[in-house]
């Protein structure tokens, strides 16, 4: 008989207090549509899933055959499952963990190191920084997603220096004139937005929080009289402040972008970007790692000195955010989202209504596939597997998977990997 390749997953729910509630959670209703006896209660987060073999939410495998029984067992077992190059280039290790998000408050606004500053981070602050690996990120909207991602065009903060003068008062007349005169050299643009950023991150605390509650009771004002408080950004802004009263990340809103993401759109988080995650529904996909370095709305320390000194201060606008898939031209269903890493991509596969038959194709990477929509029979020798909304499958390098559809509206499914 031939060795079991694919096989599926029962995958750790996080209830972090952030996540979104019951069934207004992506998280809880993918669990518990792909098993009837889970009970969502109503009163609880479910802030992630996660798919992979990550220590802190190594997947259970659900196939009796096998005798391991996590995916972080089974892999350690049977390397080869990952693809020659992964299994050499990543020490045997699956490189990726992937998961679904479901976001109600804001996560802390960070940014993450690139590999070379981490493995420096890790050897002096080892309880800060826990590995030596780079986290890059992306995110992919399942539903209408929202974050701040990358520094805005200076244009816009000085905009926001020039309407919101207790943003201005935070960051001070010098550093706010460096930066208005800054314009057109993208090394004086750099220098003058790494000082303002500065300024803010080490205003001392009773100065930012009298200067945030003045702005607060200003927009509400305004807002009240039925004044258009944009110039102040003053929805984000009061949001954000009712979830983190008192936060510097309250003003970190007029340098960041606010990208707003459709289903289907996504953000790559490349090192030193600074971002967050503020609402809303989406697969993401990471390099094993968690090293952090935090920049607001976080009762966490914040590590001001790394973090300003690591940031890149390159502005761009929000449109330029955005991370585009490319189309596979061999298979109309595929489209790939493969950032500049080596650790991972992922494949989203649309197969259109009335489409009978369809293979996943087999690649040279361990993967792992998430089911949004429809169902199917996956059939992969000896396994013949029933697959539906919140089905979560690993499939080892170079096996494909025949999917015999048995749904009316198509399928969607996102496949994590790593192409080398
Ligand atoms: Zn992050």
């Amino acid at each position: 008989m031939a060795a079991v390749g694919v096989f599926p997953l029962k995958c750790v729910v996080q209830h972090y207090a952030w996540g979104k509630i019951g069934s207004d959670s992506e998280v809880a209703k993918l669990i518990s549509s792909d098993d009837s006896s889970v009970v969502i209660e109503q009163e609880k987060p479910y802030a992630e899933l996660w798919m992979g073999a990550h220590p802190k939410g190594d997947a259970v495998i659900c196939d009796n055959r096998i005798s391991q029984k996590t995916l972080g067992q089974w892999i350690a077992e049977h390397p080869e499952c990952l693809g020659s190059k992964v299994k050499d280039i990543f020490q045997g290790q699956l490189p990726f963990l992937f998961k679904v998000l479901s976001v109600n408050i804001s996560l802390s606004i960070q940014a993450h190191p690139n590999k070379e500053l981490a493995v420096q981070l890790h050897a002096q602050f080892p309880d800060r920084y826990p590995d030596k690996n780079h986290k890059p990120e992306m995110a992919i909207a399942l539903t209408p997603f929202e974050g701040l991602c990358g520094f805005r065009p200076v244009e816009e903060i000085v905009g926001f220096l020039k309407n919101v003068r207790e943003f201005h008062a935070v960051i001070g007349s010098e550093a706010a004139e460096m930066l208005e005169n800054s314009t057109g050299d993208p090394g004086k643009v750099s220098d003058a937005l790494k000082k303002c950023f500065t300024r803010m991150m080490n205003c001392e605390k009773k100065a930012f929080v009298d200067q945030l509650n003045k702005l607060v009771k200003r927009v509400l004002e305004e807002a009240a009289a039925g004044k258009d408080t944009a110039a102040s950004n003053g929805e984000l802004l009061l949001r954000l402040h009712s979830q983190f009263p008192g936060d510097v990340g309250c003003f970190v809103i007029y340098f960041l972008n606010q990208v707003k993401l459709q289903p289907g759109e996504a953000m790559f988080l490349g090192a030193n970007e600074p971002h967050a995650y503020l609402n809303g529904d989406c697969i993401e996909c990471m390099a094993c790692s968690d090293n952090t370095v935090r920049a607001g709305l976080t009762p966490k320390l914040i590590d001001v000195h790394t973090l300003c000194e690591m940031l890149s201060y390159t502005p761009a606008p929000a449109g330029a955010k955005i991370f585009p898939s490319v189309r596979d031209p061999c298979d109309p269903c595929v489209s790939v989202y493969d950032p500049p890493v080596p650790d991972f991509s992922v494949i989203k596969i649309e197969v259109p209504s009335a489409v009978e038959r369809y293979m996943v194709s087999s690649i040279d990477s361990a993967s792992i596939l998430l089911v949004i929509r429809g169902k199917a029979t996956a059939k992969a020798a000896p396994s013949q597997i029933n697959i539906h909304r919140g089905s979560v499958l690993f499939i080892a390098a170079n096996e494909r998977v025949d999917l015999c559809i048995d749904s009316t509206d198509g399928m969607l499914l996102f496949r994590a990997c790593c192409v080398l």
